[in-house]
């Protein structure tokens, strides 16, 4: 059996982040910054207010208060957007709104609850320091300052930052395209109740669901037969000279262990440059990693459990590499077992299916998700973390155990 760390980095050795493309702001959510992003103009651009209020000079509200209010003229009133239509004299006020620029001679603003407004006068009751609610040019950022640059996921607020700045388009590490399909004879159902021997096809719903949550595009490749011809056809559409709809990898399920109805097993052996492993996990031991002219794929066993486990693993850390993406694994942290995690010693890594919740303090723990069958795919859809219990034989109740949390 591979070592898990050891069959994570064969496949991190062939997999690098895909070439920069320019797309527009609305596109790149998530994706990772390939360029310098730079001011070319200070954030903000002008000093402006902070507050609606008025504009004075801080020297004209000395000794201002509710019981001796200043009473100056209001001379003009300045909107956001706008500037004021001449500067501010001494014994004067300027009726300003938030945003708007501070007009010439005032040098402070004061706001709005701390005034009366009285005719074309306004009261000020209270005395108020230079600067008061000014925000100054360039007090978010300096003209020219290097604000991104390669290797930034882009967030919301580095969206909105990057617009603030100019930017309509940025250069990024393209989404992945992910070619996902199924095989298998027992799959092929029709509408009607299951005849003897099948079962409905769950992976590739959840195998795609999986690409687009880590961001990439998947591209559905449909259902195939354990058919050597029809296997080969889908994965010539996908990848190589020939392609229709090329794809960046691929991923399928089942087809890859050793039965004697293996029939992606024997394509992949034929066509692709092929590592064929069995990993020391459970679930999830059989996995498929290669290059197929040229395109990653990642053969994931059949089992429905065992194909979300090993994607986890395998498949995305190396989408989220293709992406740009320097942190490639989800979060990890430590829970406490809310009752006996036990497991035989076999000589593999477990990942048991569990929920994890976390008390107020901090601490998380961790119970069953249910039946640990690498069947049983409801434990899989209740659980939002994977249990980690090394080689051994589990731990009692109370114990400390390493959970990859599956839903952040
Ligand atoms: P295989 O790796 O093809 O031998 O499949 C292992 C197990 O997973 C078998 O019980 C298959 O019926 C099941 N299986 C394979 N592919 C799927 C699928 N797409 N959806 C649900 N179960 C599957
Ligand atoms: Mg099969």
């Amino acid at each position: 059996m591979t070592p898990l760390d050891e069959a994570q980095a064969r496949i991190a050795r062939d997999i690098s982040p895909l070439a920069p493309i320019e797309v527009p702001l609305s596109e790149a959510r998530g994706l990772v910054l390939a360029q310098d992003v730079t001011s070319s103009e200070a954030i903000p651009p002008f000093a402006n207010t902070a507050m609606d209020g008025f504009a004075v000079r801080a020297a004209d509200t000395a000794g201002a208060s509710s019981s001796n209010p200043v009473t100056v003229p209001v001379v003009a009133t300045v909107a956001a957007g706008a500037v004021a239509p001449r500067a501010l004299e001494a014994g004067e006020a300027m009726r300003i709104m938030t945003g708007a620029p501070i007009p010439d001679g005032a040098d402070a603003v004061i706001m709005v609850e701390l005034t009366e407004a009285v005719d074309d006068n306004v009261k000020l009751l209270a005395e108020v320091e230079v600067g008061n609610h000014i925000r100054p040019a360039g007090d978010d950022l300096d003209a020219g300052t290097v604000i991104f640059g390669p290797g930034e996921v882009l967030s919301p607020a580095h969206l909105g930052v990057c617009a603030s700045v100019g930017y309509e388009t940025v250069l990024v590490h393209a989404r992945p395209r992910v070619g996902v399909f199924s095989t298998g004879d027992e799959l092929m159902v029709g509408p009607a109740p299951l005849g003897p021997g099948q079962i409905r096809d769950s992976n590739r719903p959840s195998i795609v669901a999986l690409v687009e949550e880590a961001g990439c595009v998947a591209v559905n490749l449909g259902l195939l037969r354990d058919d050597e011809a029809e296997i080969e056809a889908a994965l010539r559409s996908a990848v190589g000279p020939d392609a229709t709809n090329p794809v960046d990898a691929l991923i399928t399920s089942g087809g890859v262990s050793m039965g004697d109805f293996d029939f992606v097993k024997r394509v992949l052996s034929r066509l692709g440059d092929m590592n064929w492993m069995q990993v020391a996990i459970k679930p999830a031991k059989p996995l498929a990693f290669g290059m197929l002219m040229g395109t990653p794929i990642f053969g994931l066993p059949g089992n429905p459990v065992s194909s979300m486990v090993s994607f986890e693993l395998f498949a995305r850390p190396s989408l989220l590499t293709m992406m740009g993406r320097s942190s490639t694994s989800r979060p990890v942290a430590f829970a406490l077992a809310d009752e006996p995690m036990r497991r035989p010693a076999d000589g593999k890594t477990h990942f048991a299916r569990v929920i994890a919740s976390p008390e107020p303090d901090g601490t998380w723990r961790i119970r069953s998700a249910g039946g640990q069958g690498s069947h049983q795919l409801t434990a899989m859809a209740r659980a939002n973390a994977l249990a980690v219990l090394p080689d051994g034989t589990g731990v009692d109740a109370g114990g400390r155990v390493q959970i990859m949390l599956l839903d952040q």
